[in-house]
């Protein structure tokens, strides 16, 4: 029978987390009494620097629940790096982690299944949505040009996979290997490339408090997405630098001989025009250009992407 770790990433979740823990309770439980998993299977809340209570309700509560362990990173870092922090730990103490979010948007009713795969051999198990329903319309749309436009520019990520995921110990430690601080889990872990399989699943509403994830936010994150595993963009750019200078050629040309024929061009408004556009044109490159630039700054100085201060086992 496998140690299997839940790795609950939490941020200002006190609103949710006794819930949470209630569930995840239930269905660990009801997985050890099935005999499916081992009785050191252990939930693994990670604050990630919360400033609300969330740190006092997880020591509470493993106080009372040998099931429930918990890290507190010192700072805020962002939900990809403190699920990495817990499924780092994860690797060294389970033969497979599962993560899900706080909210229980996560339908957790589906764990055994994700178990089962593993037990049949697979390294990797991605949760997949069935439907949308539950998120917003605005959601449910941006997501799915977020899903089409990645694999348009050559990121090969699962559809409808956020981070409800089972990885094997193998798997963990391929994980370990990658060791970018810029982290998209989602286009990483299809990357290790050992056996994987899926369970499908509805999304549920969050349960209560609010998502972490503003509209700000989400453009990050699809931006960091997309340039830390492609750089198509730079190669678009090219494209659009060719384009637009043969399309200055072909003006240029038109204005010599229209010169030379004695006719006169029709003047401000164009040449205004244009050098806005130009200008525009040029200014997103640089800005596309100094994205890589930073990532590039960020990379090589390597810096930690996590410290954990506290670890309750
Ligand atoms: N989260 C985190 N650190 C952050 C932001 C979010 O650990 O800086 C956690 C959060 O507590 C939740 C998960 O990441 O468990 C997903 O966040 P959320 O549910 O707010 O995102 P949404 O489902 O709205 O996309
Ligand atoms: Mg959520």
């Amino acid at each position: 029978m496998s140690t299997v770790y839940l790795v609950i990433p939490c941020y200002n979740e006190e609103k949710v987390l006794p819930e949470t823990i209630k569930e995840l309770n239930l269905q660990l439980h009801k997985m050890i009494d099935a005999g499916l998993v081992d009785v050191s299977s252990r939930m693994l809340f990670v604050d990630d620097g919360s400033k609300d209570h969330t740190w006092q309700l997880i020591e509470q509560f493993h106080q009372q629940n040998p099931l429930v362990t918990g890290l507190k990173l010192a700072h805020n870092r962002g939900h990809q790096n403190a699920l990495l922090a817990g499924l780092m730990t994860a690797k060294d103490e389970a033969d497979c982690a599962i993560s899900l979010d706080a909210d229980l948007q996560d339908d957790v009713s589906v764990l055994p299944q994700f178990v089962q795969k593993f037990e049949e051999g697979c390294d990797v198990v991605y949760g997949v949505r069935n439907k949308r329903d539950t998120d917003t319309w605005f959601k449910r749309t941006s997501a799915e040009a977020f899903y089409r436009f990645l694999s348009r520019m050559g990121v090969d990520i699962v559809y409808n996979h956020a981070d409800y995921r089972l990885m094997s110990r193998r798997a963990l430690e391929a994980l370990s290997e990658y060791k970018e601080v810029n982290l998209f889990l989602r286009g990483l872990v299809p990357l290790i490339g050992y056996r994987s399989d899926f369970v499908y699943y509805n999304r549920h509403e969050r349960f209560a408090g609010e998502s972490k994830y503003p509209l700000k936010k989400m453009l990050n994150f699809a931006i960091d997405g997309i340039t830390s595993f492609s750089i198509k963009p730079l190669k678009i750019i090219t494209n659009i630098g060719i384009g637009v200078t043969l399309v200055a050629v072909v003006g240029l040309l038109y204005a010599l001989i229209s010169h030379f024929a004695g006719s006169l061009l029709a003047g401000q408004t164009a040449a205004l025009c244009s050098l806005w556009l130009l200008g525009g044109v040029q200014l997103i490159c640089l800005g596309v250009v100094g994205t890589y630039v930073g990532k590039l700054y960020a990379e090589v100085k390597a810096r930690p992407r996590f410290h954990i201060e506290k670890h309750l086992k």
